[in-house]
């Protein structure tokens, strides 16, 4: 097996032009045990941890960019400002897992129970790609994660990272598991409040194909938003008999299958239970009174 290390990011889409079947290596927390256990064997490598091009974010024109060889842990130590992102980040596997683990590589390998995944799906991100023939494009995430475990990138391009309008308004991650740590989500959701849209988007992981969004729950709750006047005054008394209905709504949304680690039944309701936790405490953080 060869293994290629550029040292820059036109080096790097210059090997994959050449090489297509070269396998990209950020962390290696994904790629290393598919080929520790034979399940992978790629004729190359190209190894991107030289690439300083893909190792930093930046917040610009209110938009931020996430480079996609971004640790987790420098993630959490960086990037406080994105609460849910964090929250994600310092729920992956170990702290030996979060100094290696990528979310470009998260993207990668684009397991339904990523845990970055529904945080950049209710953020509406965009995951930019480049290559050396045909440039950078920019894909929203849902056209970028076609499947369990499949992508709409081509051969000769890399994830270069990925963007998304910064947000004003509270928001969280969280997920179900069999442990609090080293856990494989059961379950996983975002939910995050988009005052300047007067929106709430609600994305779950692990209980479908793909990352799935809540729509109707997130047009429930936005609507109980406006019926209440909360939007323009967030003291404003809200009813909360919609809470029950959106975590309904949530929990509809979901496509799950029984499998080892859960059945479809308990995913739905882990995503039921996951969904009045995160809209208690986001409008909590509103400063509203504590009515659920
Ligand atoms: C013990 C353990 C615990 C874990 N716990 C969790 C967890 O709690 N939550 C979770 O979500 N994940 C978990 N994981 C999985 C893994 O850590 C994450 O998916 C991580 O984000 C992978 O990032 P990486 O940089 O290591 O990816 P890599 O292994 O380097 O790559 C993963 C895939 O993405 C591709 N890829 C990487 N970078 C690029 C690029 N720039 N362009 C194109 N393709 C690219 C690779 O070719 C590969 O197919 C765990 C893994 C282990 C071993």
């Amino acid at each position: 097996m060869q293994v290629l290390l550029p040292h820059s990011l036109d080096e790097a889409l210059a090997i994959k032009a050449d090489h297509p079947e070269a396998l990209p290596l950020n962390g290696g927390t994904d790629l290393m045990v598919e080929l520790n256990f034979g399940r992978l064997r790629p004729a190359a490598i190209v190894d991107l941890n030289r690439v300083a091009e893909l190792t930093a974010w930046r917040e610009q024109d209110g938009h931020v960019f996430l480079g996609s060889g971004v640790t987790y842990t420098s993630i959490v130590r960086e990037m406080q400002a994105y609460k849910p992102l964090v929250q994600a980040s310092r729920s992956v596997g170990s702290p030996q897992i979060r100094n290696r683990g990528t979310v470009g590589g998260n993207l990668g390998t684009a397991s339904p129970a990523g845990d970055a995944l529904p945080v950049l799906a209710a953020y509406d991100a965009e995951v930019i790609l480049q290559s050396r023939a045909r440039g950078e494009r920019s894909l929203p995430w849902n056209l970028f994660l076609t499947g369990p475990k499949k992508t709409a990138i081509a051969p000769d391009e890399l994830i270069i990272g990925t963007s998304w309008r910064r947000l004003r308004g509270p928001g969280s991650f969280s997920k179900i598991g069999t442990r609090n740590a080293m856990v494989i989500a059961v379950a996983g959701l975002c939910l995050v409040i988009d005052e300047e849209r007067r929106r709430v988007n609600v994305a779950l992981g692990s209980v479908g194909p793909t990352i799935l969004r809540a729509t109707q729950a997130e047009e429930r709750v936005a609507a109980a938003l406006t019926t209440s006047g909360t939007w323009d005054d967030r003291s404003a008394p809200l009813n909360p008999q919609w809470v029950d209905e959106f975590a309904e709504l949530v929990a509809q949304a979901a496509q799950p299958l029984d499998d080892v680690r859960g059945t479809a039944a308990y995913r739905r309701h882990g995503c039921r239970v996951l969904a009045k936790r995160a809209i208690s405490w986001a409008l909590s953080e509103w400063r509203l009174p504590t009515w659920l």
